[in-house]
């Protein structure tokens, strides 16, 4: 055992050597504030950045109030009733849908417009169209709209008699990505700005409120630039992204029109920051492969112990309670969002056929465990 002189005199001789090759240290480098003194450092500046961080979040709400978007959302469903109810406190909302849901939506305070009219639609002057259709009717709904849309921005054209012309911003809300993605830069003009985005919550999961809940998106083409999401993997937020042509693109870039896109961009984002999502910037190629393998695969367990008709007994566990709350948020949504789940994420097919050899593998485990025991 080293007695502590031995352990001091250890440590000396190590200091006086590094102090040897190192002339410049000096005496008062030997001097560390006490471990008191550097708590109350650290807790002084910790206060300080809290300060400034509630400051610059005051200030982020007030530019966001002080310029209100006006948001259309086309698809009045359970998911679109959903999000209006939100951005109604944020900017004027205009809705449409197939369904006629006047009454729902004079009750909450927003302008509901018939599907059928996408003319009067149009000409409520949004900044931002959110698609909350369903991901089975979402490219022809899109595709109906395209005659109207190109008519309306032609009309801006002539009235307002500049060379360029801003149409909305689209935001999707589908469950899957690489569908949206590809469906908006196929079929909307290059005046309109697009946001692929997936609120990880429904009416459910979100009913006390979104904070903490995750919001995935991706800033798929702005000012007419699309992120080339390839080359744009390590892509983060706001920062910097490429397009198709592999040029780099920062959001400081020189043009006002640049700029006006991605503040637009910006304010609409902000909704769900301020509402307190979880904000994660991904590629919608790496969001479908993550959500085959957590949302998918929740809602196949899900409709699978549905299909097997499990309802509460009297000696319920708490595990067999989060089973039927399981079986119950997964089938109180349509069979149209599980089956787009399935038909438009290309990894779905790998999921269900890594669930059936998994189902295989544990019974024959039971059934070797079965055979070993019987044989002893
Ligand atoms: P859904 O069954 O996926 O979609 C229902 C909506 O689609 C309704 O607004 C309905 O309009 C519209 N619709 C269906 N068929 C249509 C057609 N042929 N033409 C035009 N509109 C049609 O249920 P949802 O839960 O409301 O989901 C809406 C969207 O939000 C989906 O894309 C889904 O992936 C996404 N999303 C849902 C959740 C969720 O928790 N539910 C979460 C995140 C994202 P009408 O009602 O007028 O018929």
């Amino acid at each position: 055992m080293t007695s502590s002189a031995e352990s001091t005199s250890a440590c000396t001789t190590r200091k006086e050597a590094t102090d040897s090759k190192n002339p410049a240290v000096s005496d008062d480098d030997d001097i560390e504030p006490s471990a008191a003194g550097r708590l109350e450092e650290l807790k002084q500046r910790e206060y300080e950045l809290s300060r400034l961080l509630a400051e610059v979040r005051r200030e982020k709400l007030s530019a966001l109030r002080s310029k209100p978007l006006s948001i259309g959302v086309i698809g009045f469903g359970r998911f679109g009733q959903f999000i209006a109810r939100t951005f109604q406190k944020y900017g004027r909302v205009v809705v449409t849908s197939r369904s006629d849901y006047t009454e729902i939506a004079s009750s909450m305070g927003v302008k509901y417009v018939p599907l059928a009219d996408p003319k009067q639609f149009l000409e409520e002057d949004l900044d931002v169209i959110v698609v909350a259709v369903s991901i089975l009717s979402f490219e022809r709904t899109i595709a109906n709209l395209m005659p109207h849309l190109d008519k309306y921005l032609e009309e801006k054209h002539i009235e307002q008699n500049i060379d360029k012309i801003r149409g909305p911003l689209f935001v999707d809300v589908l469950s899957v990505k690489e569908h949206a993605r590809q469906v908006m830069l196929k079929l909307l003009p290059s005046e309109c700005d697009i946001l692929c985005a997936h609120p990880m919550f429904g009416p459910d999961s979100g009913k006390n409120g979104w904070r903490g809940l995750n919001f995935v998106y991706e800033k798929t083409r702005i000012d007419g630039v699309v992120l080339n999401t390839d080359e744009s993997k390590e892509y983060k937020s706001s920062e910097e992204f490429i397009d198709e042509a592999g040029i780099k693109h920062s959001i400081h870039e020189d043009s006002d029109s640049h700029v006006e896109a991605l503040d637009r961009i910006e304010r609409f984002l902000s909704i769900w920051e301020e509402e307190g999502c979880r904000m994660i910037a991904m590629s919608c190629k790496d969001h479908d492969s993550y959500a085959a393998n957590s949302q998918f695969v929740t809602h196949l367990m899900g409709r699978i112990l549905g299909e097997q008709g499990l309802s509460n007994t009297p000696i319920d566990t708490t595990g067999f309670q989060s089973v039927l709350k399981l079986v119950d948020t997964t089938t109180a949504d349509s069979f149209d969002l599980f089956y787009g789940l399935y038909k438009y994420n290309q990894n779905s097919m790998n999921t269900i056929q890594k669930l059936q050899l998994a189902m295989e593998s544990v019974v024959e485990d039971l059934k070797r465990e079965e055979i070993a025991r019987g044989a002893s």
